[in-house]
């Protein structure tokens, strides 16, 4: 999907189904299209849970470069999960990043809307 190739097709994909990219959809449709993601099956990358700085830098390294319609990427990458995580049940709501008014990710790297009840392993306090 890297390719320019593979990116039309995925962009044209996205206008097919939700007549928007990820890129110009609003807050509700981008949840729409994560939460459609999952009940398909999207399985992300949870782990290794990134535990010192420069393993927290080396994911923000290759979020960094996708565009903004690389949402399936953008989700796989961070490890997100449409629940808490682990024996803390880390969640959204606790995070640094977390906009709860606008229940946004504000991480420039993901820059996403989520739920409060949702998590990624880009988590901090
Ligand atoms: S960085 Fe991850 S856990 Fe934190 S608000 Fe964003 S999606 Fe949620």
């Amino acid at each position: 999907m890297n390719t320019e190739a593979g990116k039309t097709e995925r962009d044209a994909a996205f206008l097919a189904r939700y007549g928007v990219t990820p890129a110009e959809a609003g807050h509700d449709m981008l949840m729409r299209m994560i939460e459609d993601m999952f009940a398909e099956g999207l399985v992300t990358e949870v782990e290794p849970f990134p535990e010192t700085d420069r393993e927290f830098s080396k994911l923000l390294d290759i979020l960094r470069p996708l565009d903004a319609n690389a949402l399936r990427e953008k989700l796989v990458i961070s490890g997100w999960l449409l629940e808490p995580y682990g024996a803390d049940k880390m969640r959204c709501q606790e995070c640094m990043y977390y906009l709860v008014h606008k229940r946004w990710c504000d991480l420039p790297e993901l820059n996403l809307p989520a739920k409060p009840d949702w998590w990624c392993r880009l988590w901090r306090i």
